[in-house]
C-alpha cells in the first residue's frame, strides 16, 4: 500500500525521516495521534531488508501504541521509531545521540524508550541530547526493566479470563502453556507456579527453558511442539504473529492469555480464535504493564503506583469481555472500541477554547 494513504486511512499525524550521514543514522519516528497526550513509544532497531518494511512496521506498531495506551487509561498517545541497522553489530552511542537530537527536535511530541534491539543503555545516551526519553535505570530517576509489571499484569489478565471462562480467578491446578520465557515469560513463570499452575514451557533457547523447568518444575517441550500440547491456558511470550491460520487449529486451550505484542498474524485471527471457542485476550490490554510502569517517570516513578495501576488490568479485562458479550463482537474488537471511544471522547473536550491559552491555539 501507498504510504499517503495508508496515513490517511488510519489517520498518522506525522511521520519523520532522520538522516545523519556523520554517524551512519537512518531513522524513522511515526505519531499515529497525540489526542490524549504525547506519542510515546519504543525505538526499534532491526536489519529490515528494505525501507518500506522499516516505514511499515513503524507506522503499524505507533498505530498500537495509541490503542495500547488509552486503553490502559493512560495520558498519553502512540509513537514509536526504528533505525535500520543490525542491533549486533551497527550501534554506536553517536547514532543514539543523534536520534536523540531529532527527538528534542520534535519538542516533546514524541517521547522515545526502548524496544526490540535497544536498551537501557542506549536510552541513557539518547537522555544525553533530550529529556522526552523514559524506560531509564532506576539510578538515573528512572522505571528500570519493565519486565516483573508487565508479568504481573498478564497474571492479572489471566484471572480475568479465568473468571470467564472458569467461572473463578483461581488459576490453581490449572496447565499453561508458556511460549517464550525470556524476561516476561521467566517473571510470570514465577507467578503462576506459586499459584499451583502445571507449567508446560517451550522458548528457542534452550537454557532458559532449562532453567524454568528447574526452579518451577516445567515440562520443556520444543517450540515446533508447544502449539500441540494440552493445556488451559495458551501463553504467547515470544515474538509476534505466532497465532496464524496455521498454528491456531493446532491449539488445545480454551484461553489465549500472553505477553507477546501483536500476537495475531493477521485480524481474522481473533475470528479463527473465536470459532474455535478459545476466549482470546487482547494483547495490547494483557501486556499494558510496561507503558503503564513508563508513564509513571513523568510523574516522579513511583513502584507502588505503577503496581496499582498494573492490577487494575483485570478490572479492564473484564470490561472487554462484558462489551464483546453485549455488542455481539471479538474481545480485540471490543478492545479497539474501548480505546477509540475514550480518544474520541477527548478529542471532543479538546476542541473547548481554554480562554488561558493564546487566541490561535490550545
Ligand atoms: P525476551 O527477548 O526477554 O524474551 C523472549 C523470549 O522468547 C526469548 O527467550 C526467545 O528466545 C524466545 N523466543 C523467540 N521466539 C520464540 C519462539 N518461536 N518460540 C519460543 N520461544 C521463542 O523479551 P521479553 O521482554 O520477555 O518480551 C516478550 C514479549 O513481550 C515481546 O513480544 C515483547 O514485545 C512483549 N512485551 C514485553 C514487555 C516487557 O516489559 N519486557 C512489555 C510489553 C510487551
Amino acid at each position: 500500500m501507498k504510504l499517503w494513504e495508508y496515513m490517511v486511512r488510519y489517520d498518522y499525524e506525522q511521520l519523520v525521516l532522520c538522516h545523519d550521514s556523520g554517524v551512519g543514522l537512518r531513522a524513522a519516528i511515526a505519531i499515529h495521534d497525540t489526542t490524549l497526550g504525547p506519542a510515546l513509544g519504543g525505538v526499534r532497531m532491526w536489519p529490515y531488508t528494505s525501507e518500506e518494511d522499516a516505514l511499515m512496521d513503524v507506522l503499524r506498531l505507533a498505530r498500537g501504541m495509541t490503542y495500547k495506551a488509552a486503553v490502559a487509561g493512560l495520558d498519553l498517545g502512540g509513537g514509536k521509531a526504528v533505525i535500520i541497522g543490525d542491533p549486533l553489530h551497527d550501534k554506536t552511542e553517536a547514532m543514539f545521540r543523534s536520534l536523540g537530537r531529532f527527538v528534542e527536535s520534535l519538542g516533546g511530541r514524541y517521547v522515545v524508550t526502548e524496544d526490540v534491539g535497544t536498551t537501557m543503555c542506549d536510552m541513557e545516551y539518547i537522555s544525553t541530547e533530550t529529556a522526552h526519553v523514559t524506560g531509564l535505570p532506576v539510578s538515573l530517576g528512572g522505571s528500570g526493566d519493565p519486565s516483573p509489571i508487565t508479568a504481573l499484569g498478564v497474571h492479572e489478565a489471566m484471572k480475568a479470563c479465568a473468571v470467564e471462562a472458569f467461572d473463578s480467578d483461581s488459576l490453581k491446578g490449572k496447565t499453561v502453556a508458556l511460549q517464550g520465557v525470556g524476561k516476561v515469560g521467566s517473571y510470570l513463570a514465577e507467578l503462576l507456579h506459586k499459584d499451583g499452575v502445571k507449567l508446560i514451557v517451550a522458548d528457542m533457547d534452550g537454557d532458559r527453558a532449562q532453567r524454568v523447568k528447574k526452579k518451577f518444575d516445567a515440562e520443556v517441550v520444543s517450540v515446533q511442539d508447544i502449539y500441540d500440547v494440552e493445556c488451559d491456558i495458551f501463553s504467547p511470550c515470544a515474538l509476534g504473529a505466532t497465532l496464524n491460520h496455521q498454528t491456531i487449529p493446532r491449539l488445545h486451550c480454551r484461553i489465549v492469555c500472553g505477553g507477546a505484542n501483536n500476537q495475531l498474524e493477521e485480524e481474522e485471527d481473533s475470528f479463527r480464535l473465536e470459532r474455535k471457542r478459545i476466549l482470546y485476550a487482547p494483547d495490547y490490554v494483557v501486556n499494558g504493564g510496561g507503558i503503564i510502569n513508563l508513564a509513571q517517570e513523568f510523574t516522579g516513578y513511583r513502584e507502588d503506583v505503577a503496581r496499582d495501576r498494573t492490577l487494575a488490568i483485570y478490572q479492564t479485562m473484564q470490561r472487554v469481555f462484558a462489551r464483546a458479550k453485549k455488542e455481539r463482537v471479538t474481545p480485540a474488537q471490543a478492545a479497539d472500541r474501548t480505546a477509540e471511544e475514550r480518544i474520541q471522547s477527548v478529542r471532543q473536550v479538546r476542541n473547548l477554547y481554554r480562554g488561558s491559552e493564546g487566541p490561535t491555539g490550545r
